[in-house]
Order: C-alpha cells, then sequence, then structure tokens
C-alpha cells in the first residue's frame, strides 16, 4: 500500500530530507515527516473518518497536500486533490459528487469556499493558514494533538485510494478511481523510465492536484527515498533559481512550462544538477523540445498517459528524443497498447487492431489502469469494455511501435496545460442571452499550445465580443484558463444529419482567416 511504501522509506532513511516547503520554510527529514503524517491520520480518526470515506484537499502544491496525501492512504480514505484553478461552482458540482468526511483549503482559495460552504454542512472544513474562518477549523490545531504513532489499520492493495476528478466528454468532471496496487505499478513504471535513486532531488512546480505531477514524479520520489522540494505555484524564474541552489536533479513540467522557461535567462543560472527533464500532459512541439535540451543541456523524456490509464503508459526516452521525433514513445512495461478501428456506436473492438500507420483509438490494458468511474456504472463499463481502457484519443503505432499521439475523439482543448472541454465554455456561453448559438474550439497559439476560441451566432447584431468576455470572467462556473481569448460572429454554425456541430469545418474556416 501507499501508506507501507512510505513508512519503509522512513524506515530506511530517517534522518535522510525528505521534503522542502519552500514558501513555509520548512525542512523536514523522513523521520519527521512520518510523525506528521501520523499525526494528521490520528486527527482525520479523530474526526471520525472511516476506511472508504474521501478527504478532498483544494490547496496549491504544498506540504500540507504532499502530507495529507500520505496520512489519508494509512487510514484507507481516499484522497481527492480539486484543481486549485476551478470556481466555487466547478468545487461545488466535485463536493457534491465525491461528498467528502473533510475539505482541507488554503487562504488563497478562501473566497470560492466562502461562497460555497453553507451548502455542505456535513463537511468539515480544515483551514491550514492561520486564523480561520468562522465555518472551519484550524487544521494545524487539529495536527497539533494528534499522536505522532499509528497503529497499522489494515489497507490492502485492492482498497481504493484517490479519487480523481477529470471532465468526460460530456465536460461533466467524472471521479477517477485509484487502487493502491495501481499507483505502486505507476510508481515501478516512473521509477524505472526515470532511473531513479535516492539521491534524486526533484522540484515540484507542476500543479499537485494533477497525476502528472503527483503519482509520476512525487510519489515515485518517496519511494524511493529522494527529496521534494515543493513550490506553491509555477513561477519561471523561481524553478530556475530553485534549480540552482536547491541542486534538483529531476524536474516535470507541461510543454508550456519548458516553454515559459526558455524565455528566461537562463545562462545566468547553474543547472548542471539537472540530469533529466520530464514532458508531458499535452502534445510539445518537437522544435520546442530541442531548444530545451539545448538551453538546458539536461536530457529529456517524454510521457503520455491519462488520468484513467494511472496515468503514464508510454515513454519516449533520452536517446529516442531526435530518432523518434513526435512520438510519445513505447509502452512501459506490463502494460499493452493497441490502436483498434473506433466505432461510432459503442465502444470499439479491442481485437480490431489496424495495421502500423492507421491512425485509430488508443486502448491499454495493464495494472496502472483505474478501477472505475466514482458512482458511474456505464461509464466505466463503456471505458473499460472487455477489460481495456478505451482512451478515446487517437493516434497510430509506427512499424517498430513507436505511438504518436493524433488527435482527441472528443475535441478536447490543451491550453497552457490545463484540459478545457467546449461543452463547459459552450454552456457559459449559452446562458447570455444575445448568445442564440455557440461552438468553442482550440486554435493553435504560440505560447499556450492552443488557445480557446468561441464561434457564436447573435440574436441581435449588438453583442460585442467585449460584453461576452466580460460575461464569462465574471461567470462562477469558468477558471479564468477556459474564457475564450477570440470570438468570430457567423451566421450560423455547420451541423450534420443528426445535430451535431461539425468542427472541423470551423476549424477550415480559422485556417483560411490571416491570424
Ligand atoms: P489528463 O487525464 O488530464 O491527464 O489528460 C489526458 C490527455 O492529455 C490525454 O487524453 C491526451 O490527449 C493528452 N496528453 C497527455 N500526454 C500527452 C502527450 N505526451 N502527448 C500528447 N497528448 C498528451
Ligand atoms: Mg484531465
Amino acid at each position: 500500500t501507499i501508506g507501507r511504501v512510505f513508512d519503509l522509506t522512513a524506515e530506511k532513511y530517517p534522518a535522510k530530507e525528505a521534503i522542502y516547503d519552500v514558501r513555509r520554510g520548512i525542512r523536514w527529514s523522513y523521520s519527521e515527516w512520518q510523525k506528521e503524517v501520523n499525526k494528521l491520520a490520528n486527527a482525520f480518526l479523530d474526526a471520525g473518518v472511516k476506511k472508504g470515506d474521501r478527504i478532498s484537499t483544494y490547496l496549491f502544491n504544498t506540504i500540507e497536500l504532499a502530507t495529507a496525501y500520505f496520512a489519508s492512504a494509512k487510514i484507507g480514505a481516499v484522497i481527492n486533490p480539486i484543481n486549485f484553478r476551478l470556481k466555487s461552482q466547478e468545487v461545488a458540482y466535485i463536493l457534491n459528487d465525491a461528498k467528502p468526511a473533510i475539505v482541507l483549503f488554503e487562504r488563497a482559495l478562501q473566497p470560492q469556499i466562502d461562497e460555497i460552504h453553507s451548502q455542505f454542512s456535513e463537511i468539515s472544513f480544515w483551514f491550514t493558514d492561520n486564523e480561520a474562518p468562522s465555518y472551519a477549523v484550524s487544521y494545524h490545531e487539529q495536527v497539533k494533538h494528534g499522536d505522532s504513532r499509528l497503529e497499522d489499520m489494515q489497507i490492502t492493495e485492492n482498497d481504493l485510494y484517490a479519487i480523481m476528478y477529470t471532465s468526460g466528454t460530456t465536460g461533466r468532471p467524472k471521479g477517477v478511481l485509484h487502487r493502491h496496487r495501481d499507483m505502486i505499478e505507476q510508481n515501478h513504471v516512473c521509477i524505472a523510465a526515470k532511473r531513479l535513486t535516492k539521491d534524486d532531488r526533484g522540484l515540484v512546480a507542476a500543479p499537485m492536484f494533477h497525476c502528472a505531477e503527483l503519482h509520476c514524479c512525487f510519489l515515485p520520489r518517496v519511494q524511493v527515498g529522494g527529496s521534494n522540494v515543493i513550490l506553491h505555484h509555477f513561477e519561471p524564474e523561481l524553478v530556475l533559481q530553485l534549480m540552482e541552489e536547491e541542486k534538483i536533479t529531476v524536474f516535470f513540467g507541461a510543454p508550456t512550462m519548458w516553454n515559459m522557461m526558455l524565455q528566461e535567462k537562463i545562462e545566468n543560472y547553474d543547472l548542471s544538477s539537472l540530469r533529466l527533464g520530464l514532458y508531458g500532459a499535452a502534445p510539445m512541439a518537437p522544435a520546442l523540445v530541442k531548444l530545451c535540451k539545448e538551453k538546458l543541456g539536461t536530457d529529456l523524456i517524454q510521457a503520455y498517459g491519462m488520468t484513467e490509464m494511472g496515468p503514464a503508459v508510454t515513454f519516449l526516452s533520452e536517446d529516442e528524443q531526435l530518432t523518434k521525433v513526435g512520438s510519445a514513445g513505447k509502452v512501459c512495461f506490463g502494460h499493452e497498447l493497441r490502436i483498434v478501428k473506433p466505432n461510432e456506436s459503442g465502444p470499439s473492438e479491442p481485437d480490431d487492431i489496424l495495421p502500423p500507420g492507421e491512425v485509430g483509438e488508443i486502448i491499454v490494458k495493464g495494472p496502472c489502469v483505474m478501477a472505475g468511474y466514482f458512482n458511474m456504472p456505464e461509464a466505466t463499463e463503456k471505458a473499460l469494455y472487455k477489460g481495456w481502457y478505451h482512451s478515446g484519443d487517437l493516434g497510430f503505432l509506427d512499424g517498430d511501435g513507436f505511438l504518436f499521439v493524433a488527435d482527441r475523439v472528443d475535441d478536447m482543448i490543451i491550453s497552457g496545460g490545463e484540459n478545457v472541454y467546449p461543452r463547459e465554455v459552450e454552456d457559459v456561453l449559452f446562458e447570455h442571452k444575445g448568445v442564440l448559438d455557440a461552438a468553442v474550439l482550440g486554435e493553435p497559439h504560440e505560447k499556450w499550445g492552443e488557445c480557446v476560441t468561441a464561434f457564436i451566432v447573435r440574436k441581435e447584431a449588438g453583442l460585442t465580443e467585449e460584453e461576452l468576455d466580460e460575461f464569462c470572467r465574471t461567470s462562477d462556473k469558468l477558471a479564468p484558463y477556459k474564457r475564450p481569448r477570440k470570438y468570430h460572429f457567423v451566421d450560423a454554425l455547420p451541423r450534420n444529419a443528426s445535430g451535431k456541430i461539425q468542427k472541423f469545418l470551423l476549424r477550415e474556416k480559422l485556417a483560411e482567416q490571416p491570424s
């Protein structure tokens, strides 16, 4: 179990530096951290948390999130890290679905919880900074009284340990369930791909609520006895400074993060300790990969996957960066990956395997794959049809078995490394009185990879771009990164016979326009 993994490391390397929270200035060895984890676990138990109960975190990258992650695992609770960029109604949706016993939150995110806490009288809100609002209790007060030893809770590898929300094709977030054993397997895969050792020091700057950082980077480093330096949120200059000061050896960044770092004065920093950079979670332009390699002077590897997959299932290794440009690599050990013929009317058949070079749906089978979606038996059955996880991603394999990820079936937009589901944005636009019809899609963007673009059919000609932007800006359903950055006013949207908007036609339209 994840709790056991943590204790084994703490027993093996008690005095070794485990974690450093840059903002708080706290450094703990593994034995110090273990005591804090146990104190928090006991505080959870004292608050009445039972095995299987959910514990949500609405936190930036913090030592409290890192500690709660293991404390929750040790008592068999299910950790639910919520995206810190979500707004109040988006958070409320997740709390209504996950029904956690406790929510940990911090001052920077308090305004959102202020708005919704009264809807959740059965949830206990724990505030991780000083001076908790009246409806919340103080996290540090709760932990202070906890025992630093914890009795064995008899958790097994088949118990659930995490619920991670990801948006589906309908735009409604789905709770992806993972068992302890899924994550142990993911650890092994990531440790091997990155050749992690106890001497590795990782910098956590990508969002910790997301599986790419949490499960592929932070957790495997704990398993091998490495160190984690926790940065509240990504700031390119600070990342470079910390890489030098903290002698960071491994770093994960979404493509947009690497891109922002490249805009800084890299030559002013000594990055000689950095031995490996990991990129993924979105497509990264080969030109950018090349530039990173040149300017940072480090080896790079790529990971591809999805929350549902564990997440990482393919890796493009250091030596393949230039020989297999544009590929996401080969499937990791213990897993199978197939490209199958997409099926219009239901899940694609796992045996309809396409030959190399032909684009189809990516399906995956293996020990890291999720247990299912929380409270969604039908969606689970479809996603795990015949024992294969159906990704909805399109791609192809080349003759050597290297994966090339193409477009996503459901038109998801990835802007600045964040997923944006067009439907969520469209739903908000439709709330505006002056909007008759709306379609949202991604438009290629130099800095963000893609930017959110909206096609609007107006009811009356007077409606302006400024008005719509203000409307989205003040909506409590749209995190800032989901807001359309461009509007195109059209007379009608192209639709097919069954009424679906033909977005490919809109894309063609965009391509024809001078930008
Ligand atoms: P998430 O569930 O948030 O991890 O998002 C998963 C999606 O990110 C996948 O379905 C892909 O569309 C995209 N993705 C992840 N890794 C890569 C990659 N290496 N290259 C291209 N797309 C990626
Ligand atoms: Mg996602």
